[in-house]
Formats: structure tokens, C-alpha cells, sequence
């Protein structure tokens, strides 16, 4: 069994002048506080999150949070000490079920929410009955359980977040149903294939535009802040780094979300599991190439996380595979091949296809276990995600030309057999 986390942002009817007067004060109080013991821990510097909660707790009671928030106050000082600058401008106030937060109704039976926010009991506010609401009590219906109300006061008012989770089986991977290998790579955030047995049946490449999106923000990145430097207008400058910021945010959530949609709809078309490479083992590989290049550029383990939960959610197998030779195999004969930018050619068998498609076949195979290296043709239909036949070497992935191999054809190189299934 497994725990499923999911987040529901539910919208909050009206609050009178006094609750958010209230919440205001709350929240504001909570991020000085949390700035002002974030520059401590800095200086100071306790070893665990027991010496920093001794160290903090009395001085946050004193400053009159509830005992609740303080130690929340606390987790998230020490939860962002590596990855957040020590300036905090608002943290989330949080409040857990069923200790300081809970569900009630009020007397026309209207959902409320109730707080603790340690002023006088408990503060009630109106949820609105829309269709984020609607998705939230359905989802408690299939057995999740809140644990966790966030509030983030912004500038556009109060932001809710109710956090659930629910105990779900995972489900056993089957070698022998058909597997969909994820090779994440280097253009293109998932290249895919499907494989049962012996044969490949579909192969797509999702996820193309994170690439040149990111490669342009970085450009815009870099303009800006030179104009933040040394420009007339800083302020204009800051401001749009900020915007710039909130957008590559949002726009990599969101690709990396509707890729694990497409991959694990893929898989529950064809009943098959999702074999995907392990992230820790590139990391710690040492001396490979690919998992620094991985690791650093695009938002894999945004990606990977993503993929996990949905797959969890959605009752597909998946398991995470050791990458090592992946990339570097012949998918069709298990011979060592080359890699140039983003083809790969096999000496042995004179196979030349896209790198990545290669590596994710041998992902795939992995876990179908037929054959890992032992000598064998594979039937590939090489369909394009847009349903156009891709043929012999692929080029940089965006359409920007080929990357310096000739057509190959030997006698056994057999060309693309298409499904005309598209
Ligand atoms: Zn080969």
C-alpha cells in the first residue's frame, strides 16, 4: 500500500471584515516570524529540526501564534533552509486535520471549513459550492482523507488549499502484458515506445516544446537582467523577471502534467505498465554524460513526480528501471552503438534512429525481459506523435535539420514498416 497525495485549491464565498482582517494580521505575523527565525537558523546554524524547533518554539508562542502554527512555522523554515533565500514575502498558513482544522456546516447546511487560529476558538469560512468543490467531495467519496488546510494570503485575497491523501495498492508489473518504456530526454522531455514481446508496437515523442520554451525564457532571462544591471529602467526590468519567472513556473507544471496524462492514457490503452528510468541512479552514475546533462536541464523530477501519482491514481503499474546502458545498447541487436547529438547508429546491424527512441525501447525491454541483449529484429511501426512516418535519422527534434549522418541502407536494414493505423 502507498499513500496518494493530492492538493485541491477550493474557493473561499465572501468573509466578512473582521476574518480577513484577522487572517491578515495571522498570516503577516507568521511571515515575520518565519523571516525572522529563517535568518537564525542561518546564523546559528542547529544540525536538526529538534535543535531548531527547541531553539524557536517558545519565541513563536511569545509572539502570539497558536501552538498549531508555530511548529508548522518551524517545518517550513527548515523545509526551504537549502532551497529558498532567507526573505520569505508569504508564507502559507497551515492548519491540520482534525487537530486545528475541520469540516462542518452551518445551520441552512452550507459547508464550512473551521480553523484554529488560536484567537477566540475556531474561525469558520464559507466554501463556495462550485465545480472545484464538486471534484473535492468526490474525491473524499473515493477515500481520501484531508490532512492539511494551506491559506496564502495574496494580493488577489486569500488563496485555499485543502491537501488529501488516500491509501491505495500498487498494482504488479506483468512483463508479459505490453510495457511503455519513458527514456527522458535531452529534446524532448519523454520519447516513448510500447513494446510487447518482441515487437514494437507504438512510439511517439512527447513533450517536444519544453525545450526551445525553455531555451527562449533563458534568452529573455538574460536581456533582462543585464537591463536590471545596467539599464535605465531596473525596476521595469525586476518586475518582468519576476513575470517571467511566474510563467515558466506555471508553463512547466502544466507541460509536465499533460505529458503524464498522455503517457498514462497511452498505457491504459494497450493494458500495459510504464517502465521509466531511475533518476537516483543517473545522478549518482558517475561519470555519465546524460545524467548531468539530464538532471540539470529539464524538469525531470517535476515530470517523474507527476507520472508517479497519476499512475498510482489511475491503477497503472510502474516501475523505475537502472538506465545504465540504455542509451548506449542497440534496441535492435544489443551491439554497443554511437551516439551523435541526437542519433544513434549501431555498427553492429547497421540500425540508425533517434537516440532517445532507442534508449526507450531498451527501457521498455527491461521490463518485458525478452532478450535484453540476445540477437533480434524488432518490427518497428515508427509513427510520429502527429501521425506522419518518421524515417532513418531524426534530427534536432524541433525540425531544424539533420545532425550530420547520411541515409543509411545496408541489406539488413529493413525499412519503416508503417501501421497506417493513423
Ligand atoms: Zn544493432
Amino acid at each position: 500500500m502507498t499513500l496518494l497525495h493530492k492538493a485541491f485549491r477550493l474557493n473561499l464565498l465572501h468573509l466578512g471584515k473582521q476574518k480577513r482582517a484577522s487572517l491578515a494580521a495571522l498570516a503577516s505575523l507568521a511571515t515575520r516570524e518565519a523571516n525572522r527565525w529563517a535568518t537564525v537558523l542561518h546564523e546559528q546554524k542547529p544540525r536538526t529540526r529538534t535543535a531548531f524547533h527547541h531553539l524557536a518554539y517558545q519565541g513563536l508562542r511569545d509572539a502570539g501564534l497558536p501552538a498549531q502554527l508555530a511548529c508548522d512555522v518551524v517545518s517550513q523554515v527548515w523545509e526551504n533552509r537549502k532551497t529558498r533565500t532567507r526573505v520569505y514575502r508569504g508564507i502559507p498558513l497551515r492548519f491540520n486535520f482534525p487537530r486545528s482544522a475541520g469540516h462542518a456546516q452551518t445551520h441552512h447546511a452550507r459547508p464550512v471549513l473551521t480553523i484554529a487560529t488560536g484567537v477566540k476558538g475556531r474561525l469558520a469560512l464559507p466554501l463556495a459550492q462550485d465545480g472545484a468543490y464538486d471534484r473535492y467531495t468526490d474525491a473524499l467519496g473515493a477515500g481520501f482523507v484531508p490532512k492539511q488546510v494551506r491559506l496564502c494570503a495574496t494580493r488577489k485575497g486569500l488563496r485555499l488549499w485543502l491537501l488529501a491523501e488516500s491509501e491505495v495498492a500498487e498494482p504488479a508489473v506483468d512483463g508479459t502484458l505490453p510495457v511503455v518504456g519513458v527514456d527522458l530526454g535531452v529534446r524532448t522531455l519523454a520519447a516513448i515506445s510500447v513494446v510487447r514481446g518482441d515487437r514494437v508496437l507504438e512510439q511517439h515523442y512527447f513533450g517536444r516544446d519544453l525545450y526551445p520554451a525553455q531555451r527562449d525564457a533563458g534568452l529573455r532571462r538574460s536581456m533582462l537582467q543585464e537591463a536590471r544591471d545596467t539599464g535605465t529602467m531596473p525596476d521595469r526590468a525586476r518586475r518582468g523577471l519576476r513575470r517571467l519567472r511566474g510563467w515558466e513556473d506555471r508553463f512547466t507544471t502544466t507541460r509536465c502534467w499533460q505529458v503524464a496524462h498522455q503517457v498514462v492514457s497511452l498505457a491504459e490503452k494497450h493494458g500495459a505498465s510504464i517502465a521509466v528510468e531511475d533518476l537516483k541512479d543517473l545522478r549518482d552514475a558517475p561519470g555519465h554524460r546524460k545524467s548531468r546533462r539530464k538532471t540539470a536541464r529539464l524538469p525531470y523530477s517535476k515530470f517523474r513526480s507527476s507520472l508517479e501519482s497519476l499512475a498510482l491514481e489511475r491503477g497503472v503499474p510502474l516501475v523505475a528501471v537502472p538506465p545504465a546502458y540504455t542509451s548506449r545498447r542497440c534496441s535492435r541487436c544489443g551491439e554497443m552503438g554511437q551516439r551523435k547529438v541526437a542519433a544513434f547508429h549501431c555498427p553492429g546491424c547497421g540500425y540508425l534512429g533517434n537516440a532517445d527512441r532507442n534508449a526507450s525501447v531498451n527501457i521498455a525491454r527491461i521490463v518485458v525481459g525478452a532478450g535484453k541483449h540476445g540477437p533480434q529484429q524488432l518490427v518497428s511501426p515508427q509513427d510520429s506523435h502527429e501521425g506522419g512516418r518518421v524515417n532513418g535519422p531524426v534530427g534536432n527534434g524541433d525540425g531544424s535539420g539533420g545532425v550530420g549522418w547520411q541515409p543509411y541502407s545496408s541489406p539488413e536494414f529493413k525499412p519503416p514498416v508503417s501501421t497506417g493505423s493513423r
